[in-house]
């Protein structure tokens, strides 16, 4: 115990913090997934609710008009930020740490 809560300012422009816990997310884990928004922890954690992120696949659609050829290959992926688990995370969060009357504004 006894950790300075002092975060030193680095040339890194990644440094995200955890939105549950607020801790600031391990830079490695923070570079490797930009989109990230929890810690190593809660990473793990959300997993029982599906997960950070829900990749969705959408057809990109290439029709133009007078086009008869077609164009294949137009599937994009994309992330999408998991919102509902990240507020049920955050639910268990608040609910674990509990009784204190902290409120922050
Ligand atoms: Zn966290």
């Amino acid at each position: 115990m006894g950790t300075h809560s002092v975060v030193p300012l680095t040339k890194g422009t990644s440094m995200r913090h955890c939105e549950v816990c607020k801790q600031l997310i391990d830079a490695d884990r923070a570079e490797a997934i930009l989109q990230t928004r929890l810690c190593t922890e809660h990473a793990r954690e959300i997993q029982k609710y599906g997960g950070e992120f829900i990749m969705s696949s959408t057809q990109e659609k290439t029709s133009k008009e007078g086009s008869l050829k077609k164009n294949y290959g137009g599937i994009s992926t994309r992330l999408r930020r998991n919102e509902r688990a990240i507020s049920q995370l955050k639910d268990d969060y608040d609910r674990a740490k509990g009784q204190s009357g902290q409120n922050a504004g």
